[in-house]
């Protein structure tokens, strides 16, 4: 489990984390969403203990990570976005020194030999490490982190830079131990937090902006659907007969990037599904799709609508607040 109460960091003037607070049970995993400079690796640097707090605190199980930093790091397990490796070591060689280096109580091998298993680099111990592909040096990450069995794990941007397959099985091994811990997962990729967490927190501007199911967020992205379709004709007929759709907000032109075709990226109102209404239209006028991708809305567009709504939400508790005071006096 870990707690969050009211962590705040400020770098002199600057309030990179502003008073959030969050629970995690042991068997969530949390997606940890945010844009560029949200204050996410602050946060984590704080849990994890790196970093001191300018005021709050966090509890890693029952220990509080300032009271007691020693034995709340011991229930952490952390892999930063460059994982730690030493190259030059064998992966056996590798975990065998991060085990002396926690002070790990656990029966040696037993517990070595169930992380490689667990993340799948059993046929891989005796490798140096400078050998593996970005997708194993990853896994031995992970291991790194599993080494103590902490409860809590904490992973930022675990696949980064890995191929479609390695960040598929990374995803997998993540999803498995989650199933015994707590993890929190910081990255920036949608469809990651979409794939692996139930739950997301989105922090923009140090402040927790929403904390709610994954799909939940999903449907707001629904909301503002982009898709991007490559339509024949010509532009001058085509658009007009694109804008006269029921549900349709916008139509960008993205200019010709197959001949005798133009690209263009097609917004629908809220909640509304513009595929088939599109097909029926340009069959009506004798053009043809070629190709139609869902664009999503960008994480940007999430964050703008999240943050938003979280300070409207703020400025009328701040007024009612205010007002119950004047009431008061
Ligand atoms: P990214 O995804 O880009 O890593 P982030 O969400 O992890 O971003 P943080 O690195 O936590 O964001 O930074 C939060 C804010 O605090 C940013 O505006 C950043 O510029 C600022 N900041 C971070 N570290 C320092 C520091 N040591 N001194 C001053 N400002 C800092």
């Amino acid at each position: 489990m870990i707690e969050v109460r009211d962590l705040v960091k400020h770098y002199g003037n600057k309030h990179a984390v502003n008073g959030i607070s969050f629970r995690i049970e042991k068997g969530e995993i949390v997606g940890f969403l945010g844009p560029n400079g949200a204050g996410k690796s602050t946060t984590m640097n704080m849990i994890t203990g790196y970093l001191s707090a300018t005021s709050g605190t966090a509890l890693i199980g029952d220990v509080d990570i300032l009271e007691d930093p020693i034995a709340a790091k011991r229930n952490i397990g952390y892999l930063p976005e460059q994982p730690p490796l030493y190259v030059d070591m064998s992966v056996r060689e590798y975990l065998n020194f991060v085990y002396d280096l926690k002070k790990v109580q656990l029966p040696r091998k037993a517990h070595l030999d169930e992380i490689f298993e667990l993340v799948g680099i059993t046929h891989v111990a005796d490798r140096l490490i400078r050998n593996l592909s970005k997708g194993y040096r990853q896994r031995v990450g992970l291991a790194q982190a599993l080494v103590g069995d902490p409860e809590v794990l904490i992973l930022d941007e675990p696949t980064v830079g890995l191929d479609p397959i390695q960040i598929i099985e990374i995803r997998n091994v993540i999803k498995n131990l989650g199933r015994e811990r707590t993890v929190i997962l910081s990255t920036h990729i949608l469809p990651e937090v979409q794939a692996i967490c139930e739950r997301v927190l989105v922090i923009n501007n140090g402040i927790i902006v929403a904390d709610g199911r994954a799909a939940e967020l999903g449907a707001r992205v629904d909301g503002v659907r982009r898709l991007n379709v490559r339509i024949t004709g010509d532009v001058k007929s085509i658009a007009p007969v694109l804008r006269a759709i029921d549900g349709m907000k916008s139509v960008d032109i993205l200019g010709e990037k197959e001949s005798g075709s133009c690209d263009y990226q097609l917004t629908s109102a809220p909640g509304i599904d513009i595929r088939q209404p599109l097909f029926h239209a340009l069959e009506k006028a004798g053009a043809a799709i070629l190709e139609m991708r869902d664009a999503g809305a960008s994480l940007e567009d999430i964050f703008v609508k999240l943050t938003a709504e979280a300070e409207t939400a703020k400025s009328k508790g701040g007024r009612m607040r205010s007002k119950k005071k004047e009431e008061k006096d």
